[in-house]
């Protein structure tokens, strides 16, 4: 059993990277990847754990882009080669614009009435902060009685206190990815149509594979059989890979567990991931982006 899709501290996950490692080797997992929110930092310091370990650990980074106007998440799976310091330097851009993000949020939920600052959400969420550590905040202090509440009436796009943040589109996204020697793979693409009408899944993922996505995350916690046999057959007919993985974010999140998704619905078998280590991504493939 692998898991290509998991979260640490370093973005909001509830498990220091050494923990996550730990967790992956008791379970006896053959491959862990690392997929931190729009940052590499628990990779980073989870690689020397996991040598010593003897686990398998796989460099990944999930992207918030924008799609037509939405947030659609994006994989990048660094299998042949660490991504590149263009790659990283891009990343810590994008730290800033959400830097940026946190104190215009912290400032318009002051004005609806929460107090609430930005040290405080700091101090759980370190260099990552997002609205999930602002949900936990504002549990903590009473405003809203659970962390779902917090999104409806808060921080969902289409709630009250709802703040944009500057974000990548997804070509540049896919681009970045495979300029720096990645596999980008579209992240649970249950999520990207949901309120939309049945039967555009495809449409929308050729379009993706039109901009130079290479895969397709099949299994993930959200998929059920019905899910998973659509993504497949979607893979199938446009020539993606197969990526899947639970989505662990540890307490955050405490139904889905490591390895075994949502009530055990997953069990990936490990030629996922060989498979997906022949595939060759030469870096450099994407047209550079300028990095001002
Ligand atoms: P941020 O990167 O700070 O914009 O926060 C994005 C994260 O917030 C996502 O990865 C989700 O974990 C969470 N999130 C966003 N919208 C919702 C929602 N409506 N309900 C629950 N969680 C959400
Ligand atoms: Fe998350
Ligand atoms: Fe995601
Ligand atoms: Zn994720």
């Amino acid at each position: 059993m692998i898991d290509l899709h998991s979260h640490t501290t370093a973005s909001d996950g509830s498990c220091i990277p050494e923990d996550l490692i730990r967790q992956a080797v008791d379970l006896g997992l053959e491959a862990l990847a690392i997929t931190d929110h729009d940052t590499l930092d628990g990779y980073d310091e989870a690689l020397p754990f996991a040598k010593a370990a003897g686990l398998d650990l796989v460099c990944g980074i999930e992207l918030s882009t924008k799609f037509r106007g939405r947030t659609v998440h994006l994989l990048g799976y660094f299998l042949q080669q660490m991504p590149t310091q263009d790659f990283r330097d891009w990343l810590r851009i994008g730290q800033e614009s959400r830097r940026d993000r946190n104190r215009r949020l912290v400032e318009r939920l002051q004005s609806l009435g929460v107090d609430i600052t930005l040290a405080e959400v700091q101090a759980i969420g370190r260099t990552q902060t997002g609205r999930p550590h602002f949900a936990r905040i504002m549990l903590q202090k009473g405003y809203v009685s659970s962390l779902q509440q917090a999104f409806d009436e808060f921080l969902d796009c289409s709630a009250i206190g709802y703040v944009e943040r500057q974000e990548a589109k997804i070509e540049e996204g896919i681009q970045r990815i495979l300029d720096a020697g990645g596999l980008p793979s579209l992240a649970h693409p249950v999520r990207v149509a949901e309120n939309e009408v049945r039967g555009k899944h495809e449409e929308m993922i050729t379009a993706m594979a039109e901009l130079g996505l290479r895969a397709v995350e099949v299994y993930h916690s959200d998929h059920g059989p019905r899910e998973v046999a659509r993504y497949r057959g979607i893979a199938q007919r446009l020539q993606l890979e197969m990526t899947g993985g639970s989505d662990f974010h540890g307490d955050v999140k405490p139904k889905i567990r490591l390895g075994h998704g949502r009530d055990g619905n997953l069990n990936i078998p490990r030629t996922v991931l060989d498979r997906l280590r022949q595939v060759r991504v030469p870096a450099g493939v994407g047209h550079s982006f300028g990095l001002s």
